[in-house]
């Protein structure tokens, strides 16, 4: 039996389903409100690494948008969830980026999934700026245990030279951008950032949907 995808309407919430004359950015009111945002930004000490920006505090509601958006062939998510991102970018004015990544899902992963939810975000988000989105160049080579069943010690130790970059020559001298869906301590940006660095290029940038708290540091 084909699985039959009910596509929300411009009435619809994208989130809940529910008809409403009062849709902003794809969410009804209700919805929207019960998101808590707070275009967070987080410094990770690390060469040429200038530190990670959130746009949603980790609640309920978003790590049921995020289970919706992942698991349950929520990609029309990627609508709202990207445009909140476009929020942070112009309340952190964040500029002088030359190319957008996302970060990458091991194949197997993606495959199974049918998308990574984090490439769609960053699509969406090089749609709406006019900036290059490159896939492909950052891949995962082992697929580990998932990093939330692990203690942060052994994070560090399991996304070891997990990551590789297959074209090197796209990122040399560039402002990358990088997106993922969540932070939560930071070593799975730190580890990506790492390696676009040692490919040759000029800064990284995180930008996440969702934080699982809130440093409430603001850039100087
Ligand atoms: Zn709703």
């Amino acid at each position: 039996m084909i699985k039959k995808l009910i596509y929300p309407t411009d009435r619809k919430c994208f989130f809940c389903y529910e008809l409403s004359n009062n849709i902003n950015n794809y969410l009804c009111s209700e919805c929207y409100q019960r998101l808590e945002f707070i275009h967070d930004y987080r410094d990770i000490p690390s060469d040429r690494l200038n530190g990670v920006y959130s746009s949603l505090l980790y609640t309920s509601i978003t790590k049921d948008l995020l289970h919706k958006f992942k698991f349950e062939d929520g990609n029309y998510l990627c609508k709202p969830l990207s445009e909140i991102m476009l929020e942070t970018i112009k309340k952190r004015e964040i500029n002088n980026i030359d190319m957008i990544i996302s970060v990458p899902l091991h194949r197997l992963r993606e495959s199974e999934r049918g998308y990574n939810q984090s490439y769609l975000l960053a699509r969406e988000i090089g749609n709406k700026l006019g900036i290059y989105v490159g896939k492909d160049i950052v891949i995962k080579t082992k697929n580990k245990k998932p990093q939330s069943k692990l203690q942060y010690y052994d994070r560090l130790g399991n996304l070891k030279e997990v990551f590789k970059v297959k074209r090197k020559e796209e990122l040399r001298d560039k402002n990358i951008l990088l997106i993922d869906d969540i932070i939560t301590t930071g070593t799975t940006i730190l580890e990506v950032s790492k390696v676009i660095i040692e490919a040759g290029a000029k800064s990284v940038t995180g930008l996440t949907l969702t934080s699982t708290n809130h440093s409430g540091k603001i850039k100087q």
